[in-house]
C-alpha cells in the first residue's frame, strides 16, 4: 500500500501519449506500444513507442547533424559547464517527480529514489559539468631528425569522440542514463539514451528538462523500444561513434560484436557476482549491516551487489544468524510506501528467474536459513532470502541472481578464500572486511575485481574509477578515466 501523495505533474506525465525524443520535440509514431508496469501492483502505468525503425534513423541523423553543426562541441567550455549546470539545477529541483516516476515504474524504495538515484545523479550531474572546462592534452618534445635543422613543437588535444549512444538497463534508470549521458555532454558530443523497455520514464522527462536547460535540440534524443530492435540498430549504425552499454554479458557481449563492424568505441559495464570476504577478525555488527546495504540495496537488483558471502569459520555461524535475524524483519512492500524496506522486482519475468536461482540451491542442497518465497499477490515480491550450506561450485555460488538472496559459506584459510573469490568469470567488485591493516594490503591486490572495498561495499562516488574485469566488462566509467573514453586524442606536430 502506497502511503505517498502522487504529484500531479506525475500523474500528468503517465497520461501523456508517448513517444522519441528527437530533436527537441516529441515524436509520434504509428507503431507497437510497450507497457510500462507498475511492479508492486502488475498494473500498466502508461504505454510507450517501440521505435520503427524510421523514427530510429531520425534519432542518429538528427544526432550526427547536431554533432557536425558544432552547436554543442563548438560552444566555449564554460558555456557548456554553465548550461549543464543549469541542467543540474532543473533536475534537482524535479528531484520528487522524477523520483516518483523511477520509483513507480522500477518498483524500488521512494526513501531510496530520493536519497540515492535523485542525489547520487545530481552530484554526478555536479562533477562531471565540471570537467567541460577541464580537458587537456599534453605537449612533447619530439626528436624528429628530418628535415636537418627543423624544429617541431607537438602535442595532443583531446576531441569529442562524436555521436554516442547509451544503452541503459532498468536497475538504476535515472542514475546509469546520467552517467552516459553527462560524460558525453561535457566532452562536447551528442548522445542517444535508449533506456530500457521497463523503465524509460525517467530518460524521457531527463530529455525536456536538458532541452529547457538550453541543451541545443538534437544534441541529446531519447528512442525507445526493444533491446535487439532498437538497440541493434543504434549500435551497428556507421554513424555512431561511441557505444556505452550497461546490462547483462551476454548482451553485452554481442554489442561489442556489433560495434567492432564499423570500429565504434564502445566501453562495457555488465554483470558481476561479487564476493564479500569477512576474516576472522571482522567487526562483525559492521559486517552484517555491509552484507545488509551491498547485497540487498535495491532489492539486489544492483551490478556490483554482494552475493556470494565468505565468512571465516569461526564467525560463520554467528554472522549467519545475525544476519538472517535482520534480513526477515525487514517490512516488504510497496516502494511508494515510505516504511518498506524490501520492494518488488522489476518485473514477473525478474521474480520468476530469481526463484528459479533460489529453487535450484534448494535441489543441490543450499538450506534456506530465511526468505526463500514469492508472496502472493499481483506485486513481484520475493522475501529476501539468506542461503547456508552453500557449495562454491553450486549455480547460485557461481550465476549472478540480480535479486535479493544471498549465500554464506564458510573459510578457514585465506589463501583458499581469495583463489574461491577469483574462481568465477566475473570480476566486476569485491570487498574484504578486516580490522588488520596489513592483511588488507596484502590481499587487496590479489582480488580480480574492477573494485575492491574493505570494510564497506557498493559504495561509488564520481571521481572513483568504476568497471569490470574479466567478463564483467570492458573501460571504465567516472572520473577521468571517462572523459577519455568520450574523447578521441588527436597528436598535433608543428614544424618551425
Ligand atoms: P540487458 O542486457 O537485458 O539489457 C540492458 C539494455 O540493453 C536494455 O536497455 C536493453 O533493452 C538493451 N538491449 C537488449 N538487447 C540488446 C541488443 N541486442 N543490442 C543493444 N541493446 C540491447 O540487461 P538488464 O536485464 O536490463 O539489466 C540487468 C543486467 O545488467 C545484469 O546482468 C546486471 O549485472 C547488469 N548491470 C551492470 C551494471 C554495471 O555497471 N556493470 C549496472 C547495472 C546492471
Amino acid at each position: 500500500m502506497s502511503n505517498v501523495e502522487i504529484l500531479p505533474q506525475v500523474t500528468a506525465f503517465l497520461d501523456r501519449r508517448h513517444g522519441c525524443f528527437i530533436d527537441g520535440q516529441w515524436v509520434l509514431a504509428e507503431g507497437d506500444s510497450i507497457a510500462v508496469v507498475n511492479p508492486a501492483t502488475g498494473q500498466t502505468l502508461c504505454e510507450t513507442l517501440d521505435a520503427p525503425l524510421d523514427i530510429v534513423e531520425r534519432a542518429v541523423q538528427s544526432s550526427h547533424k547536431a554533432f557536425k553543426s558544432g552547436v554543442w562541441s563548438s560552444l566555449r567550455p564554460a558555456d557548456r559547464e554553465r548550461i549543464l549546470l543549469n541542467f543540474t539545477r532543473l533536475v534537482e529541483e524535479h528531484a520528487e517527480e522524477l523520483a516518483q516516476l523511477e520509483t513507480l515504474s522500477q518498483g524500488k524504495s521512494i526513501n531510496m529514489a530520493r536519497a540515492l538515484d535523485l542525489n547520487a545523479t545530481v552530484e554526478f550531474m555536479r562533477y562531471m559539468s565540471g570537467w567541460a572546462t577541464k580537458i587537456e592534452g599534453q605537449t612533447f618534445d619530439v626528436s624528429i631528425p628530418l628535415p636537418p635543422g627543423a624544429r617541431f613543437t607537438a602535442f595532443t588535444k583531446r576531441e569529442p569522440v562524436g555521436v554516442v549512444v547509451g544503452i541503459v538497463p532498468w536497475n538504476f534508470p535515472l542514475l546509469i542514463a546520467a552517467w552516459k549521458l553527462m560524460p558525453a555532454l561535457a566532452t562536447g558530443c551528442t548522445v542517444i539514451i535508449k533506456p530500457a523497455m521497463e523503465t524509460p520514464l525517467t530518460a524521457m522527462r531527463l530529455a525536456e528538462l536538458a532541452l529547457e536547460a538550453g541543451i541545443p535540440a538534437g544534441v541529446f534524443n531519447v528512442v525507445t523500444g526493444g533491446g535487439a530492435s532498437v538497440g541493434g540498430v543504434l549500435t551497428s549504425h556507421p554513424l555512431v561513434s561511441k557505444v556505452s552499454f550497461t546490462g547483462s554479458t551476454a548482451v553485452g557481449k554481442s554489442v561489442g560484436v556489433a560495434c567492432m563492424e564499423n570500429m565504434t568505441r564502445f566501453s562495457l559495464e555488465l554483470g558481476g557476482k561479487n564476493p564479500m570476504i569477512v576474516l576472522a577478525d571482522a567487526d562483525i555488527g559492521k559486517a552484517v549491516q555491509g552484507a545488509i546495504l551491498g547485497g540487498l540495496l535495491n532489492n539486489g537488483q544492483v551490478c556490483a551487489a554482494a552475493s556470494r558471502f565468505y565468512v571465516h569459520r569461526s564467525i560463520h555461524d554467528q554472522f549467519v544468524e545475525a544476519l538472517a535475524a535482520a534480513v526477515s524483519s525487514m517490512p516488504i512492500g510497496d516502494g511508494m510506501n515510505c516504511d518498506a524496506a524490501i520492494n518488488p522486482l522489476v518485473s514477473r519475468k525478474q521474480q520468476q528467474s530469481v526463484l528459479k536461482h533460489i529453487e535450484l540451491a534448494r535441489k543441490e542442497g543450499a538450506r534456506v536459513v530465511t526468505g526463500g518465497e514469492l508472496l502472493e499477490g499481483d506485486g513481484f515480491f520475493v522475501q529476501p532470502t539468506i542461503l547456508a550450506d552453500i557449495d562454491h561450485s553450486m549455480a547460485v555460488a557461481r550465476e549472478e541472481v540480480f535479486g535479493p538472496v544471498l549465500g554464506v559459506m564458510p573459510f578457514d584459510d585465506e589463501d583458499a578464500v581469495i583463489a574461491l573469490a577469483n574462481d568465477n568469470r566475473y570480476g566486476l567488485a569485491a570487498s574484504l572486511w578486516t580490522n588488520d591493516l596489513g592483511k588488507a594490503m596484502n590481499l587487496v591486490p590479489r582480488i580480480e575485481a574492477g573494485t575492491v572495498w574493505v570494510n564497506a561495499h557498493v559504495l561509488l562516488d564520481p571521481a572513483m574509477p568504476f568497471g569490470g574485469v574479466k567478463q564483467s566488462g570492458m573501460g571504465r566509467e567516472f572520473g577521468r578515466a571517462v572523459i577519455e573514453a568520450y574523447t578521441e586524442l588527436k597528436s598535433v606536430c608543428i614544424a618551425h
